[in-house]
């Protein structure tokens, strides 16, 4: 299949003279080598090694807490093998070129615990030993910016010129005004198996959202939205300027986010979900309850960084407590309306930032442990969520690390060695964030005489 894959590649565009062999790291960045293509078999055949500590962020240096859990190995290495996810199609470069995503196992074969694909098969495993398969749609939120000031700022559009802010929402005048840039990314998306569905003009200036498409298969969609963000950022660069997943770049504009939509079928492919009403059925209920009762533990995932905490804001379409409701944006957790037969559940919580293989090992792992215990959910709220007293979501990046690293919920749905990592390579971002001194401190606090 894979050699199929790779052969058929080669015949379409035997100009490939070389292919990107990729993990996936804790942060969701595609980290690898490039071997020259008649090195692919290597690659098939899990002959490629890279340290195990390449999917940790940040664990090196001296003074660092956790690096241990790399250096007791001696940092050994890890065995990369192909994912099965078909390999893909580079063309917005020079020359085109060749990705295969690998994943990876320690020496004796066991899978390596500390890979976020492999986080996420677990959980799918653990549904497929309850007859159960996740059907899963992902939304992407990005801007385009110009990268050659020192700030960004959103490339010319029709909505950037006119006015500033936040009030390009469904501009057709922004989308057709980026339609060269557009058409590529439907090209790239077809040529690489991953199915695009709409694209909208976002709120902010330069901001765009694509949403995948329903796949009863949650790797598929994890590997999808991992591609998809690569290539958004490849084409934009293409066109002259730059494409960023960050959360919140700027301060006055809105954030972006990845909603994540899911239900559950069975062997016979009916939706679980759907009880024949609104309302959604039982297990639709629990698995509500067990996303709420996991949400404060999870927000590390869904909020990684320090600047995904600058997107959980009132008014923002973000949420910021631990709700959910029926047609509310303002909640955590949507069930949208619509035909009873698509009943599902959108998940609003995680920022662009953020790394889809966590994401749906999270979210979906979140939602099992409230079908294991039965959950029941609080009553759904109805109204503004912002302006109701209700359980916060961690709203700092310290707190998240904290909740993240105490997880008794974390360590139903993650190995240790995941949690270690993870907890790990965020306290030493956190610190090297820490030892800035902002411009903002400048301008306020610095004694001009
Ligand atoms: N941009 C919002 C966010 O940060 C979401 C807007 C929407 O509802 O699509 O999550
Ligand atoms: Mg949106
Ligand atoms: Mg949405």
């Amino acid at each position: 299949m894979s050699v199929d894959n790779l052969n058929h590649l080669l015949q379409e565009y035997p100009e490939i003279e070389s292919v990107f062999a990729c993990v996936c790291d804790l942060n969701g960045t595609m980290r690898g080598k490039r071997l020259p293509i008649e090195q692919a078999a290597k690659i098939l055949g899990g002959g490629l090694r890279m340290p195990l500590s390449v999917l940790s962020v940040d664990v090196w240096g001296e003074d660092v807490e956790g690096s241990e859990l790399v250096f007791e190995t001696g940092d050994s290495d890890g065995i990369c093998d192909f994912t099965g996810r078909p390999i893909v199609l580079i063309n917005w470069t020079n020359r085109p070129s060749a990705l295969a995503m690998l994943w990876m196992r320690e020496e004796d074969g066991t899978p390596f615990s500390g890979d976020p694909r492999r986080a996420l098969a677990q959980v799918v495993q653990r549904y497929a030993e309850r007859g159960l398969t996740p059907v899963v749609a992902t939304e992407l939120e990005f801007y385009l910016y110009d990268p050659s000031g020192t700030q960004p700022q959103p490339p010319c559009s029709p909505v950037t010129e006119k006015r500033l802010g936040s009030d390009g929402a469904l501009s057709l005048d922004e989308l057709q005004h980026f339609d060269e840039f557009l058409d590529d990314v439907y090209d790239a998306c077809a040529e690489q198996g991953i199915p695009a569905d709409a694209a909208i003009s976002e709120n902010g200036a330069g901001q765009f959202e694509i949403n995948l498409m329903h796949v009863a298969d949650a790797l598929k969609a994890a590997d999808d939205a991992v591609l998809f963000k690569r290539l958004v950022r490849g084409i934009a660069r293409k066109h002259g300027f730059a494409a960023t997943f960050m959360a919140k770049p700027y301060g006055e504009r809105a954030g972006s986010g990845f909603h994540v939509h899911f239900s559950l079928e069975n062997k016979a492919g009916e939706n679980l979900f759907d009880n024949g009403g609104e309302e959604g059925s039982p297990l639709m209920l629990n698995a509500v309850a067990g996303l709420l009762a996991t949400m404060p533990e999870n927000t590390l995932v869904f909020a990684p960084h320090e600047n995904s905490y600058r997107r959980l804001l009132p008014g923002a379409h973000a949420p910021t407590s631990v709700a959910w409701g029926y047609e509310n944006r303002t909640a955590a957790i949507r069930i949208p309306g619509g035909h009873h037969k698509a009943r599902r559940i959108e998940h609003r919580v995680a920022g662009a930032d953020t790394n889809p293989y966590l994401v749906l090992a999270s979210i979906l792992g979140g939602a099992l442990i409230g079908i294991e215990a039965e959950m029941e959910p609080e009553n759904p709220i109805s109204g503004d969520a912002y302006s109701m007293k209700l359980e916060h979501l961690p709203l700092d990046w310290a707190t998240s690390i904290e909740a993240f690293r105490r997880g008794a919920q974390v360590q139903k749905i993650y190995s240790k060695r995941l949690q270690t990592m993870l907890v790990e390579s965020k306290m030493q971002e956190l610190k090297r964030f820490a030892r800035q001194v902002t411009d903002f401190e400048y301008d306020t606090y610095l004694e001009v005489v």
